[in-house]
């Protein structure tokens, strides 16, 4: 059997983030233009980045605005990752 009984080993944990492959991936962009008041105007939440950039391109060539808040939205997973150390 092997133990380890030498009481300078510890047990170190580091974590380890991974996107989640099964998780949505998503985009969406709000229009922030305006003075006083944001426009508001916004996409649903689209699994590319394209049809987001797209839908600013063209609202901006229908009303002027040029300035937009995006959201990008992901899933992570996180390991535990074990291994000893001698300290
Ligand atoms: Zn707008």
């Amino acid at each position: 059997m092997n133990r380890h009984t030498d009481s300078t080993t510890t047990r170190v944990v580091t974590f380890k983030t991974t996107r989640d492959p099964l998780g949505e991936v998503t985009w969406a962009a709000t229009c922030v233009s305006g003075e006083e008041e944001e426009c508001g105007a916004s996409t649903p939440e689209t699994g590319s980045d394209e049809e987001a950039n797209d839908w600013m391109a063209e609202h901006s060539a229908a009303t002027g605005h040029r300035r937009f808040r995006r959201v990008h939205r992901d899933y992570a997973t996180v390991e535990p990752q074990f291994s000893c150390a001698r300290s």
